[in-house]
């Protein structure tokens, strides 16, 4: 699907896009490849695509994977992908058998269904308002999907890829990171998109990790320990802490791990956190 097709699909529907819903379509076609691409989609792979849109990327990965399952919320745009991919009255499993679309809200979907991911990969061109929510959601636990491909505000992509000490290393980093490994990405510029974001756009790949650098209780110590670290991002992580653990606890586990006790939350690595996280669980 190119520009005049999206633009002719886009008129004759009589379709006005909606800001809030981030719908930047995207028509280029080798930044379409270079995702699906990055995917490195088979026959065996189950695909997650949330916000379909118009469905140039649907397309792709029906081409390349095994099954497409994809969950758009707006219903105008449910309506013109039903027709463009029709379920196949023979029950033969062309592309069109292999896809499943839900007309849903992603972010309520996956935290209502809890399903199980593991076997999944996430390709998506994703609404960049609720694009963070989404791939926390999806990322945490031992659901996860084997591989995250999604295309997020550059600043959001920063975030997912950053380590301690860089600046856009947050709350967003560790909690993707301890399940997943960033592994590349790439630009998009804002022309492939209808109609181009004012923001830029990158391709963001993460692997789940082979083992999981943290089980059962320490987990939500994890989670706990991150949020309370960086509630106040230039102070002393020793002093938020202390507001929730014995504060002799915290001084061991620093020395321990070598942790200044002046130290702020930006400079204290994956690992770090990990560590700590299992001594106070
Ligand atoms: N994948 C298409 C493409 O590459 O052209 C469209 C991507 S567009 C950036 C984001 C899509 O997500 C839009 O179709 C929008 O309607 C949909 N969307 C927005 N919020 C959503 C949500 N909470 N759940 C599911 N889909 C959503």
């Amino acid at each position: 699907m190119n520009l005049s097709e999206m633009r002719e699909i886009l008129s004759r529907e009589g379709i006005q896009l909606t800001k809030s819903l981030g719908q930047n379509f995207l028509h280029d076609r080798n930044q379409l490849r270079r995702i699906a691409d990055m995917a490195e989609l088979t026959r065996a792979d189950r695909v997650l695509e949330i916000g379909p849109g118009l469905g140039p990327l649907t397309e792709l990965l029906l081409e390349r994977a095994g099954e497409v399952l994809a969950i758009e919320k707006d219903a105008r745009l449910v309506a013109l992908l039903k027709q463009r991919f029709p379920p196949d009255p023979s029950g033969a499993r062309t592309r069109h058998a292999r896809f499943q679309l839900l007309h849903e809200d992603a972010l309520d979907f996956l935290a209502r269904e809890q399903r199980n991911w593991r076997e999944w990969k996430l390709v998506a061109n994703l609404p960049y308002s609720v694009a963070s929510p989404i791939l926390v959601e999806l990322a945490q636990g031992e659901r996860a999907p084997e591989r995250l491909v999604a295309t997020v505000q550059t600043e959001v992509a920063r975030r997912l890829m950053a380590r301690a000490n860089e600046d856009d290393y947050g709350v967003l980093s560790l909690l993707v990171q301890i399940d997943f490994v960033p592994r590349d990405s790439f630009r998009i510029p804002a022309g492939c998109f209808f109609p181009a974001p004012d923001v830029e756009s990158t391709c963001v790949y993460l692997q789940r990790r082979a083992e999981p650098l943290l089980e059962g209780a320490a987990r939500g110590v994890f989670v706990e320990l991150v949020k309370r670290a960086f509630s106040q991002r230039r102070k002393m992580m020793l002093k938020l802490l202390k507001q929730h653990w014995p504060a002799e606890r915290l001084l061991q586990g620093f020395e321990a791990l070598g942790i200044s006790p002046e130290a702020r939350a930006e400079t204290v690595s994956l690992e770090q956190f990990v560590a700590l996280a299992k001594r106070l669980s």
